[in-house]
């Protein structure tokens, strides 16, 4: 007999992780004067700005992947979103909630932001930093597919200011990176990180994902083990969800699906693969900088762009269906090529649904996103909010303490390991009522 709680342990559909608060479910197009009044009033002193660019080109999509991507554009429609992007950030450097800050934090997403040329980077880049220029800025990350990248390519990024490059590894076997769809191979993985290193990005990310299909232990520890060789800055694992509309959500059907070579192992192995690899990158010096990053060096290794989204900063998400947040509103562009398109010809931001957060809000998400790197400081809350989060949360904390996935000692917070490996779950917990137990997007 299958147990309720057996249920919960197995990969079925839907997405698990938490990205932002409250629920995308309850973001409205009804919200969006609320995004233009906080767009036309100047910022709130201390607030940095950050810029996230979504680059939604892909060679071919992976088979879990749920993001808004498009594999059939030509170069005729690429510069045509390239230019509807540009003039999305020149809507928006004139908004008064720029309020003259320079950018603190850039983020290249995707998508598959090197799918672009040399050339198209070049131009798009140049274009950009004339309008909101980032040399002051204390990041810029670029998400890279390692079977797009040439040395030119990576000798362009460098040189205008790209300081964080992040690599869609997620698995070293030929055989898995094939089965679920990537399109890179392993030798364009050592080819690319090789470039990169030579070039002296000051930082590499390498991304893995425990449980792709296909996966194993064998496999798995050679795979953190070619990790561990590379030396990156830092490592990135997620753990396989299987949100709904993936290639895998339809061909799998996994709810009630017993066929082992199908199968996306359960969450008690993905968790496993997880701290076996946080284990050995520990062994080679690397320390847990959240719940899915190790870092070389936590003094040096920061990840500007998480710290700042997750403490409440202003990102401007341009781009198709990208999401961002101003002065308190989340806001998310309108999620298809056409709308986005035709809004920004007619000289309009492509607004689509936003959600006003009451400062309650904003206390839980920040909350909750910190859990995620397994500390929390009481005392910056009491500083920014007013409050003793000890109090305000008490049941939420005496429930996980009870259940042994994280200690309050004094003013800090700290999940244990195994909290730290499975904090998603816990954290509707913390949210309040009319936003648990709904559909997440
Ligand atoms: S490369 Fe990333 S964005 Fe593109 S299809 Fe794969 S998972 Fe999706």
């Amino acid at each position: 007999m299958v147990t309720a709680a057996a249920d919960q342990e197995k990969t079925g559909l839907g997405n698990y992780f938490i990205a932002n608060y409250p629920p995308f479910s309850f973001w409205k197009n009804t919200y969006l004067p609320d995004a233009e009044a906080v767009l036309n009033s100047p910022p709130k002193p201390g607030v940095p700005l950050g810029l996230y660019l979504h680059i939604p080109f892909c060679r071919k999509r992976c088979k879990f992947c749920y993001f808004r991507v498009y594999t059939d554009k030509n170069a005729r429609d690429i510069e045509t979103y390239l230019d509807a992007i540009v003039k999305e950030v020149e809507l928006l450097s004139r908004t008064a909630c720029v309020g003259g800050r320079p950018l603190d934090y850039v983020y290249f997403g995707g998508g598959t932001p090197s799918y672009l040329s040399a050339a198209q980077l070049d131009g798009l880049m140049t274009r950009l930093r004339q309008i909101l220029p980032w040399d002051q800025a204390r990041e810029v990350t670029f998400e890279c597919e390692p079977g797009t990248l040439q040395k030119h390519k990576l000798e362009t990024l460098r040189a205008q200011g790209v300081t964080r490059l992040s690599l869609g590894v997620e698995n070293f076997k030929p055989e898995i990176l094939q089965y679920n769809g990537r399109a890179h191979l392993e030798e364009e993985i050592y080819r690319a990180f090789g470039w990169a290193r030579d070039l002296g990005f000051p930082q590499i990310n390498l991304d893995l994902i425990a449980g792709m299909v296909g996966e194993d232990w064998d496999n798995w520890k050679r795979c953190v083990a070619k990790t561990i060789e590379l030396a990156p800055d830092c490592v990135t694992i997620y753990q396989m969800e299987l949100p709904y509309n993936t290639v895998f959500s339809k061909e799998l059907k996994m709810v009630g699906n017993d066929d082992p070579q199908l199968a996306v192992a359960d969450w008690p192995t993905k968790r496993a693969w997880v701290r076996y690899a946080f284990d050995e990158l520990g062994k080679a010096g690397y320390e847990v900088s959240s719940a899915t990053t190790v870092v070389k060096n936590k003094a040096s290794t920061q990840f500007v762009y998480r710290e700042a989204l997750w403490r409440g900063a202003d990102m401007f998400g341009t781009g198709v269906a990208s999401f961002g947040h101003v002065n308190g509103v989340h806001v998310q562009n309108v999620d298809t090529w056409e709308a986005y398109i035709e809004k920004l010809n007619a000289g309009e931001l492509p607004l689509g649904r936003a959600f006003p957060t009451t400062e309650r809000d904003r206390l839980i998400r920040e909350v909750v996103l910190l859990l995620k790197t397994g500390h929390l400081d009481v005392d910056y809350f009491r500083q920014k909010y007013g409050v003793d989060v000890r109090d305000v949360f008490r049941g939420a904390f005496d429930q996980l303490r009870g259940e042994g996935w994280l200690t309050v000692a004094g003013e800090n917070i700290d999940t244990t390991r195994d909290g730290l490996m499975q904090i998603d779950r816990h954290l509707p917990a913390f949210f309040d009522p009319q936003y648990i137990s709904t559909r997440y997007t």
